[in-house]
């Protein structure tokens, strides 16, 4: 795993969307608008786009990962994909935790966490999805249930190999929705996340540890997120699936870094 500086992560999440001839189409048009390395883009892709777009990738500022994984090596489990799978088709990072499968396929803090140990077992980066309920946030509930999901998704993992975690706060209520938090909304939880992690493992691991904010970017919106202290990335679920869309929220950021 390569160190990562905390800084700007920009990581489109594609879901089940786009096959193999449209994804690469995607990647060869993107990689030459990746041009400032102040930025760095990451992109979970389909499992079944992994290999070709990782060696399109090479050389490249584009980081290519998955957007799960199971927590067992290898063996009977129908339908899944290991880490070793993963790590040989040229994954650097795994999604994992996101509330589409928390909500859909009912995966648990535990369940989690051992993703988590296998991914960092295998070298991969893990990108932690945490994120409240609207029910939850109405009843005021948002900074213990981010406490819960970071204390029981980290548990038991030395705290040195989690300088390369990447935490996702994306608001459930926020993720596909017609609007998403505000970028103060956010900050506010950014700077609890980094408390309680200071708490998990230690105050200089915490600093090292960047936090995305995702549900409902867009271009209008990413550069407010952005400018917050604590909010060191975005998550980007729809508006990575256009080249446009996803180029105009990366742009911007290369623009004011070349100023
Ligand atoms: C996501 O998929 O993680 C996400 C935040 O989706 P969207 O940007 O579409 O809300």
């Amino acid at each position: 795993m390569n160190p990562i500086k905390r800084g700007r992560i920009i990581t489109g999440n594609w879901k089940m969307n786009k096959t193999h001839a449209q994804a690469l189409d995607f990647i060869k048009n993107l990689i030459p608008q990746l041009t400032n390395e102040a930025v760095q883009v990451f992109l979970a892709v389909p499992f079944t786009v992994i290999y070709s777009s990782s060696k399109e990738a090479v050389g490249t500022p584009l980081v290519i990962g998955a957007q799960n994984m199971n927590d067992a090596s290898e063996g009977a489990f129908t339908g899944e994909i290991a880490a070793l799978m993963l790590k040989e088709a040229g994954a650097q990072f795994v999604i994992l935790g996101h509330s589409e499968r928390r909500y859909y396929f009912h995966e648990d803090d535990a369940f989690i966490n051992r993703k988590i140990k296998r991914a960092l077992s295998m070298q991969i980066r893990p990108v932690l999805c945490i994120g409240e309920t609207l029910e939850e946030r109405e009843s005021g509930r948002t900074q213990e249930i981010i406490d819960n999901q970071l204390r029981s998704c980290l548990a038991d993992i030395p705290a040195d190999t989690l300088k390369n975690l990447i935490v996702a706060y994306e608001p459930v209520w926020a993720v596909g929705a017609l609007e998403g938090a505000t970028p103060e909304q956010a900050q506010e939880i950014h700077a609890a996340c980094r408390v309680c992690l200071s708490e998990i493992l230690n105050a200089e691991i915490a600093q090292q540890i960047v936090i995305q904010y995702g549900g409902t970017v867009n271009s209008d919106n990413a550069g407010a997120f952005l400018e917050q202290p604590d909010i060191d990335g975005l998550l980007v679920g729809r508006a990575s699936l256009s080249l446009q869309s996803f180029i105009e929220i990366i742009n911007p950021l290369n623009n004011e870094d070349e100023t």
